[in-house]
């Protein structure tokens, strides 16, 4: 583990998965929303495994945004901005952070396996289905929670919690 600014880390990997998406489909264009809590200093974290989880989360939200944006009801309406929130926040002993977007959110059914192993509804090459399965882990190895909020047609929150450690 590394004393690290969480916020210098999330910013980093919001940016890179979004020109990342972009730089496969120039059509893609999301809006960004940080709002980053300047009292969570620097963590004891595991950088490049916190990083990881962070580029899964930001990965999935953008791709549901893409989702949503192909589906014909949106287009036609022609007022679907895609967006995805990013924000740290430090609570009591806790840090959080949230990705939340505003895609196809998860219907209820399929919300119950999105942890497991393998476990995925996207085309064969397009996901392993290992995203939030290793993402878990590596947040209870740090001691923490990973949760998930979502409604079908408005969107959907996953929220990491970490211990304060410095
Ligand atoms: P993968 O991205 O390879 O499919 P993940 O473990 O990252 O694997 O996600 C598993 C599944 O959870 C996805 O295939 C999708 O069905 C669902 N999912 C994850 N994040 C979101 C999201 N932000 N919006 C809608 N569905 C999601
Ligand atoms: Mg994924």
């Amino acid at each position: 583990k590394e004393a690290t600014d969480i916020n210098v880390l999330v910013d980093e990997y919001l940016r890179l998965a979004y020109h990342g998406l972009r730089a496969k489909d120039k059509s893609f264009n999301a809006q960004l929303e940080t709002k980053y809590d300047d009292s969570i200093g620097k963590q004891s974290i595991v950088p490049q495994d916190i990083g990881r989880v962070v580029l899964n989360l930001i990965t999935n939200a953008f791709y549901a945004c893409n989702q949503r944006l192909h589906t014909k009801a949106d287009i036609k309406k022609n007022e679907y901005q895609p967006t995805v929130s990013v924000h740290t926040q430090k609570i009591n002993q806790s840090v959080e952070i949230s990705v939340e977007d505003n895609g196809n959110g998860i219907p209820k059914d399929i919300v119950a396996k999105i942890f497991q192993p393998f476990f995925t509804t996207k085309p064969t090459g397009q996901g392993t289905g290992l995203g939030l399965s290793l993402s878990y882990d590596i947040i209870k190895a740090h001691g923490g929670e990973l949760n998930v909020e979502t409604e079908e047609g408005k969107g959907t929150k996953f929220i990491i919690t970490i211990p304060t450690t410095l």
